[in-house]
């Protein structure tokens, strides 16, 4: 299996909710679409199944050509957010759904073997308002893939459950789609979701894709302000590109502070730093360092969140919990941190 959306284009009115949008999609790999409310993760997920149709562009699979199949015909399974099961059928009927059109596959065996892949035998004569709402989506994953679709598109299937279940779940969505080697797409806002589950993520941002890559590029090497901003927590700081000493591109930073940065960005360019919360140091070390004031502190359980005002503008750190001899409020600490750590993106 092998996914091709080619400059897929398509607009509602004058929104234009996907704009030129091209990636592929390799057999089992996992890629999660992130983004925004409203930046055509879904959309894009819809146009491959074929319940919308793009204004330009091209999709393939296996080199043919999707967009004259019709969505049922298209071997692509499906997950909503709302599970979208029969009230009225059972577990095994709603999961036989799924290959009503299959005169080939034997339903009963079928049936039972994707019971044992979601963890719910026992529950096939249970209608859905008997069953939890996680035990109601892994019936949608099941009726999803009873048909043995070649690719599986998930739409924030654990939106609608509690922080735990999500966690738990997602870890079995991962298990299945590698247990049984199945190329999937998952669309979500929850970046932790994404950088855990996925092979690559597709950030989007206003209808496009403004990076692709895996987890741990899209995190350490952002390349557009939006994924840096959107991405994990950081300093955003403004500055101006003023020299260059030992092959390191020197920003002015406010009045005083200049800090250096691998980078090959003009003299004189305008530049925004990203620096993440995570790598401001109280400890006084690191490259870079300059005085600070601790202005408040934020607990969030296993990270503490120190706000500081320095010649930096404001800063927040975050550092771990357990860590001790936190600064206390009003307190005057050395914030340090390593030039590799320093993201700069010339504005453009
Ligand atoms: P969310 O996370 O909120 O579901 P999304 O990233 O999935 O958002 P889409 O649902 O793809 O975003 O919507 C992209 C844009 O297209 C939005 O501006 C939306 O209002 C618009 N849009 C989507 N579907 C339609 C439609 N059927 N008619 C008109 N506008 C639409």
């Amino acid at each position: 299996m092998k996914l091709s959306l080619v400059e897929i284009e398509k607009t509602f009115g004058s929104i234009i909710a996907v704009d030129k949008v091209s990636f592929e999609l390799e057999r089992r790999e996992f890629l999660s679409l992130l983004g925004p409310s409203g930046c055509g993760k879904t959309t894009t997920l819809r146009l491959i199944a074929g319940f919308e149709r793009p204004d330009t562009g091209q999709i393939l699979l296996d080199g043919r050509e999707l967009l004259p199949v019709p969505p049922e015909k298209r071997q692509i399974g499906f997950v909503f957010q709302n599970y979208a099961l029969f009230p009225h059928m059972t577990v095994a009927r709603n999961i036989a759904y799924g290959i009503r059109f299959d005169r080939g596959i034997d339903t009963k065996h079928r049936v039972e073997e994707l019971l044992d892949l979601v963890d719910l035998r026992g529950f096939e004569r249970r209608r859905p308002a008997e069953l939890s709402s996680g035990q109601s989506q892994r019936v949608a994953l099941a009726r999803a893939l009873a048909p043995k679709p070649k690719l599986l598109l998930l739409d924030e299937p654990l939106s609608a459950l509690d922080a735990k279940l999500r966690e738990s779940l997602r870890g079995e969505i991962r298990r299945i789609q590698q247990e049984i080697g199945l190329s999937a797409i998952y669309v979500t806002h929850d970046q932790e979701e994404a950088l855990a589950l996925s092979d690559r993520i597709g950030v989007m941002n206003e209808g496009r894709i403004e990076q692709i890559g895996n987890p741990k590029g899209i995190y350490r090497h952002p390349e557009t302000t939006f994924v840096a901003s959107f991405i994990g927590h950081t300093n955003r700081l403004e500055g101006t590109v003023i020299g260059y000493v030992d092959g390191r591109t020197q920003v002015k930073v406010g009045e005083a502070v200049v800090v250096a940065v691998v980078s090959d960005a003009a003299l004189g360019t305008r530049v925004t730093l990203f620096i993440k919360e995570e790598d401001l140091h109280l400890d006084g070390s690191g490259e870079k360092t300059l005085i600070a004031r601790v202005e408040r502190i934020e607990y969030r359980g296993d990270a503490t969140v120190i706000a500081l005002t320095s010649l930096l503008g404001t800063l927040h750190a975050r550092i771990a919990s357990t860590k001790e001899d936190l600064p206390g409020i009003g307190g005057r600490v050395t914030v340090g941190f390593d030039e590799q750590d320093v993201i700069l993106i010339a504005d453009s």
